[in-house]
């Protein structure tokens, strides 16, 4: 969350329903950090006024402050605004699928082609023509044979100042092969003209395209939507692939473009090599755009993947002393269904972009070690670990396959644990910030 989001939605901490004082304290800052994200204006003002109406009077839930349900209500919205599911690409009834890329210059267009087919490749096992469009520049056509010869995928070019003959005849040569699918990259200008427009109309009129892309660069900001309000208007686009989301923009575009076509985003690009391509997740933006990591996706794993009642047993047995290594187990199964460690603690705002912790190696394996060694007790030994004497600590050593010297640290530590769990189940909290791993 940005900062100043954080410390207005830290100040809401009543209980109860959401109340009107509530709502204006934290719209002003939600409608910041969306401007700040580069959400058009007017957007973003439509945005707010739904959302006043939506929270006002909202139970807020018992797990949640009304800060944090104001939140959950906005990214739920954003959530829906952007298409609530990924929209995958239109299929036509026999071969060839037909991709028509198209976008200003310098978006990305000739890379998402290589990128797409080797997606498609990947996944469906796609055998794709790429068909080079883009004629005015020499090194365009130079650039996607290259990309071809990474994939090992068929290039169609031609000598030609037709491109809507050269894409027919692209089309012809797809046929005799029978690709499955067609990907074809075409020019771009740096601004929408009238010529571009033309070209890009008769290329479509030669090759009926299942799907046109169009491409945005996420880093454009605001004058995306513009662009693809322009592009939308001439060509019949059916969805937008935006690029360069590895950047440092916030991807309020995806928001923007969104709500002024409604045309769906595809797909993103997250880089420049062929495999930095991903399926659009409407509710990953959403997070993005408020610039909170994945912290609801965090609350929603935490609230799914821990059981209450399970929870309480455990603090039940801490307080009668019978917690054991089967219950130490479970416990790390709980937390290990999670999710793997480093991706949770990257869901976790302010910790995620911290430096410190961007080469922090978080032990999955240890914990499949610690695995090892309970797996390797005696029913007996898991229930009492009192019991364990030197000549079991070394049978378990030896059937767990770690050494003694790991097999007693952890024995340690599960008894440190556990008192440590024992006091605070009596309620002494302060001692909490010395768990090992807090
Ligand atoms: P075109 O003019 O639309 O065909 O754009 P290109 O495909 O030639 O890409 C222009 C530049 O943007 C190249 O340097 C690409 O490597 C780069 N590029 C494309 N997609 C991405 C992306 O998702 N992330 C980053 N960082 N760079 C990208
Ligand atoms: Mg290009």
């Amino acid at each position: 969350l940005s900062e100043r989001l954080q410390k207005a939605l830290k100040n809401l901490t009543g209980k109860g329903k959401i109340s009107e004082a509530d709502i204006n304290d934290a719209s002003r800052e939600i409608r910041l950090a969306l401007l700040e994200a580069d959400v058009n204006f007017k957007v973003v003002k439509d945005f707010i006024k739904k959302i006043k109406k939506e929270a006002l009077g909202k139970e807020v839930q018992d797990s949640l402050n009304p800060g944090q349900q104001i939140i959950k209500i906005v990214d739920d919205e954003l959530t829906k605004m952007m298409g609530e599911e990924a929209v995958s690409l239109n299929k036509s009834p026999h071969i060839p699928t037909i991709i028509m890329m198209v976008g200003l210059q310098g978006t990305g267009k000739t890379t998402t082609v290589g990128k797409l087919a080797n997606y498609l490749m990947k996944n469906e096992k796609a055998r794709p023509l790429l068909i080079a469009g883009d004629i005015y520049r020499p090194a365009a056509i130079e650039q996607l044979k290259q990309i071809g010869q990474q994939l090992d995928v068929p290039v169609y070019s031609e000598d030609n100042q037709d491109v809507a003959e050269i894409v027919k005849h692209g089309l012809e040569e797809a046929d005799k092969n029978k690709n499955d699918y067609v990907l074809i990259d075409t020019a771009g200008r740096l601004e929408i003209d009238e010529q571009l427009m033309d070209e890009l109309k008769r290329v479509t009129e030669v090759a009926h395209p299942d799907n046109t892309l169009l491409v945005v660069d996420a880093m454009t900001g605001q004058a995306a939507t513009q662009v693809a309000e322009g592009f939308n208007n001439d060509l019949d686009l059916t969805g937008i692939v935006l690029t360069k989301l590895d950047g440092d923009t916030r991807g309020g575009a995806a928001l923007s473009i969104r709500a002024v076509t409604g045309l769906p985003i595809i797909f993103t690009g997250q880089g420049e090599k062929l495999t930095d391509l991903s399926t659009f997740h409407p509710d990953r933006m959403a997070s993005r755009i408020l610039g909170m990591g994945d912290m609801l996706t965090l609350i929603e794993k935490a609230q799914q993947d821990y059981d209450a009642k399970e929870a309480e047993k455990m603090a039940e047995k801490m307080r009668e002393n019978t917690f054991d290594f089967n219950d130490f187990i479970d416990q790390m199964e709980q937390v290990q269904k999670m999710g793997p460690l480093d991706q949770i603690i990257k869901m976790i705002p302010g910790l995620g972009n911290n430096p410190a912790l961007k080469n922090i190696q978080i032990p999955e394996k240890q914990i499949d070690h610690i695995k090892a060694i309970v797996y390797s007790m005696t029913p007996e030994e898991r229930e009492n670990p009192d019991i364990l004497n030197p000549s079991r600590r070394r049978r378990i050593a030896a059937g767990s396959g770690r050494s003694i010297a790991e097999v007693n640290r952890m024995i340690k530590q599960f008894k440190q644990s556990k008192e440590m769990m024992q006091k605070m189940t009596k309620g002494d909290m302060g001692e909490l910030a010395n768990l090992p791993g807090m």
